[in-house]
C-alpha cells in the first residue's frame, strides 16, 4: 500500500481507509478534488476486512427502517456498474461480484410462522420474495438438511467480496491522485471557531485541509476536536465470523443461505463465509469459543456439510452503529467543512457505492437527504 508521509495539505482529508472512506475518496478524486487519505492502520483493516459482503436489502428490510431500505435498494442497483467501474479503473481487479441470490431457511415451526410474516411485510413493501416448500428449496439447493420446514427465495440480494473490494478501491483511488497514508492516526479535528482547519496526527504534524471526511467507521465518534453539538452517538457491534473452505471445491451451496441468527455466504470458488453474531462488548474484537460454536451448531442444523468444510480464518469486527442503524452522510450544520461518511452497521459493502456518490456530491456543496442528516440526533442540551 502507498505510504506517505509528505504531503501536508490538501483540498479534502478522508479519515479511515475501509470501504467507505475509500469510496468516497475515489468518487471525490474523479470530481477534481485533492484527496488525502488518513489511516492508522492498513487500508480496509477495521470491519471491511470482517465484512461478509451481502448486497442484501430485500433479506435486511425493517419496516421501521423506511429510509434505509430505500438508500439499501438504490444502492443495490448501483453495484453492477460500480462493480465493473471500478473493476476498470484499477486495472482489471476483480471485486467479487456475485449476483447469486439469497434463501431464508426455517428449521422448525416457529420459525416457518415467523419466515411467514417477513414474507407478508416484504409484499407489503413491494420486494420480491417466493415462498418456497421444502422439496422446492432442496431442489434449488441439495445441501439444504431435508427437515427445513421453510425457505423464501430471495432472488435481489448478492454478494461482494469486501477485501477484493478494498484493494480494488486502493488502486482505482491511487490512479485518481488520491494519496493515502497509513499508519497515520489522526488525534484530532482541528476547528478553528465553527470551521474545519485540518487534522493534527498522532506524531503532532498538522495537515490542512478546507474539508475533512470522517470515515472511520466505529471510531468516528471518538476523535477529539468537535464541538459536542456536531456529535453523535455511535456504537460499536461486534460480530464474529469464520472463513470456511471445501477441499473439493465448490458447489456445496450456490446462493447466500439465511437463517435466525447467521448466514452461509458463497464466494464461489470453494469458499465460504460462515457469519455472524452481534454482540454489545464495546470495542472487544477477541474471537470466543461460544461465538464460534453457536454460529456452527445452527449452521450445521440446516447444512449439515458444512462440518466437512476446513477453516481457514477467524476473525471479529465491530460495525459502527447509530441510534436508528441508518448512516450519517453529508455536511455537518455546526461545523463548516465537516462532512460524516459513517455509520453504516451492518450494510457498509452493499451501501458504499450510493454513499461514495451522496458523499461526494455534499463535498461539491450538495444536500444530502435529510434522513441520513447529523442533526437528526441533535442533541438540545448540547446546542442550549
Ligand atoms: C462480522 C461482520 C459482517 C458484516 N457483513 C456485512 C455484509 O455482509 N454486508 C455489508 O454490507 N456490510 C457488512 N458488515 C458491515 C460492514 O463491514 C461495515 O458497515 C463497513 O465495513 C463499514 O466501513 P467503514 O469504512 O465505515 O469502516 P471500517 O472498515 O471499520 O473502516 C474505518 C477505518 O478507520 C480507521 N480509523 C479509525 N480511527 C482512525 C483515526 N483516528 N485515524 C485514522 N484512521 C482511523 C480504522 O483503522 C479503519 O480502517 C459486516 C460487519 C461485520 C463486523
Amino acid at each position: 500500500m502507498p505510504q506517505d508521509t509528505t504531503a501536508r495539505t490538501a483540498d479534502v482529508v478522508v479519515i479511515g481507509g475501509g470501504a467507505i472512506g475509500l469510496s468516497v475518496a475515489w468518487r471525490a478524486a474523479q470530481r477534481g478534488r485533492a484527496v488525502l487519505v488518513i489511516e492508522r492502520g492498513e487500508l480496509g483493516c477495521g470491519a471491511s476486512h470482517v465484512a461478509a459482503g451481502m448486497l442484501a436489502p430485500v433479506t435486511e428490510a425493517d419496516p421501521g427502517e423506511l429510509a434505509l431500505l430505500q438508500l439499501g435498494l438504490r444502492s443495490a442497483r448501483m453495484w453492477p456498474a460500480f462493480a465493473a467501474e471500478l473493476s476498470q479503473a484499477s486495472g482489471g481487479m476483480d471485486v467479487g461480484l456475485r449476483c447469486c441470490g439469497a434463501l431464508v431457511v426455517a428449521r422448525d415451526g416457529d420459525e416457518a410462522a415467523a419466515l411467514d410474516r417477513e414474507l407478508a411485510l416484504r409484499r407489503e413493501l413491494d420486494l420480491t420474495v417466493r415462498r418456497l416448500l421444502p422439496s422446492a428449496a432442496r431442489r434449488l439447493e441439495p445441501a439444504l438438511a431435508p427437515t427445513i420446514r421453510l425457505a423464501l427465495d430471495v432472488p435481489g440480494d448478492h454478494v461482494a467480496n469486501p477485501r477484493a473490494m478494498v484493494n480494488a478501491l486502493a488502486e482505482a483511488s491511487l490512479r485518481a491522485g488520491v494519496v493515502s497514508s497509513t499508519g497515520d492516526a489522526v488525534e484530532r479535528i482541528e476547528c478553528g471557531g465553527a470551521r474545519i482547519r485540518g487534522v493534527r496526527l498522532a506524531g503532532g504534524s498538522f495537515v490542512a485541509a478546507e474539508q475533512v471526511v470522517v470515515a472511520a467507521g466505529a471510531w468516528s465518534a471518538q476523535i477529539p476536536g468537535l464541538p459536542e453539538s456536531a456529535t453523535f452517538a455511535l456504537r460499536p457491534v461486534k460480530g464474529q465470523i469464520m472463513r470456511l473452505r471445501d477441499p473439493a471445491g465448490p458447489g456445496l451451496l450456490e446462493r447466500i443461505v439465511r437463517f435466525e441468527g447467521g448466514y452461509l455466504v458463497p464466494r464461489g470458488d470453494g469458499r465460504y463465509v460462515l457469519g455472524a453474531t452481534m454482540e454489545e462488548r464495546g470495542f472487544d474484537t477477541n474471537v470466543t469459543a461460544g461465538g464460534l460454536y453457536e454460529l456452527l451448531r445452527d449452521a450445521a442444523e440446516l447444512v449439515p456439510g458444512v462440518l466437512e468444510l476446513v477453516v481457514e480464518e477467524t476473525a471479529a469486527g465491530v460495525r459502527p452503529a447509530t441510534p436508528d442503524n441508518a448512516p450519517v452522510l453529508g455536511a455537518s450544520d455546526d461545523v463548516q467543512g465537516l462532512v460524516w461518511a459513517t455509520g453504516h452497521h451492518r450494510n457498509g459493502i452493499l451501501l458504499a457505492p450510493a454513499t461514495a456518490e451522496i458523499v461526494a456530491a455534499a463535498l461539491d456543496g450538495e444536500q444530502a437527504p435529510a434522513a441520513f442528516a447529523a442533526r437528526r440526533f441533535v442533541r438540545e442540551e448540547a446546542h442550549a
